[in-house]
């Protein structure tokens, strides 16, 4: 509950970013400070230990930022999930459907040992959309599914729903 509330705290609404209508979750001033920030660094690090991952994936972009320091503190790999075109070996690519349009996602196939298991983070869930599709490119790369951890989950859109299939039993932590 402390952490939570430290948490919530340091996070800030925008309104009418991207668009007129929409309440982004600015999650700027949490990173300038070095206390919530590294209480939530530790947080992702002790999930990686309790679900016994192997290896931290996270998503472009905020999701680097949550998951680097967190494999590094947790003394285990890091692998990027990057919107298509940005990783320079072969990829596995993933397509997947936005409010408006779709957006496409890649993995090195090569990053995974067989079996690992990977914990999934990144800043924010919203409709769920990306982390289900990050979800399959994990188990296409011959990776399990650790579970998915993410600081924020905007409850009110439901994501945790459109998730639940894909995680198949994995845990989905918002801390
Ligand atoms: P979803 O695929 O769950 O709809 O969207 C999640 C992705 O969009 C995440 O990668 C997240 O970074 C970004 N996102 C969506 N809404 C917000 C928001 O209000 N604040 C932040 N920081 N990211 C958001």
């Amino acid at each position: 509950p402390d952490l939570r509330d430290l948490l919530l705290s340091r996070i800030r609404d925008v309104p009418d970013y991207p668009r007129p209508g929409v309440v982004f979750k600015d999650i700027t001033p949490l990173l300038a400070d070095p206390a919530a920030f590294g209480a939530l660094i530790d947080a992702l690090a002790a999930l990686c230990a309790r679900h016994g991952a192997d290896k931290i994936v996270g998503l472009e972009a905020r999701g680097f930022i949550l998951a680097a320091p967190a494999a590094a503190k947790a003394e285990i790999g890091f692998v990027p999930i990057r919107k298509a075109g940005k990783l320079p070996g072969a990829t596995l690519s993933q397509a997947y459907e936005l409010e408006y349009g779709t957006a496409e996602i890649e993995v090195h196939p090569e990053a995974f040992a067989p079996g690992d298991r990977v914990l999934v983070i990144d800043d924010v869930l919203a409709t769920g959309g990306t982390a289900e599709a990050s979800l399959s490119l994990i188990r296409r790369a011959g990776a399990e599914v650790a579970g998915v951890a993410v600081l924020l989950e905007l409850a009110f859109l439901d994501g945790r729903s459109r998730l639940t299939p894909a995680l198949a039993g994995a845990p989905l932590e918002a801390l």
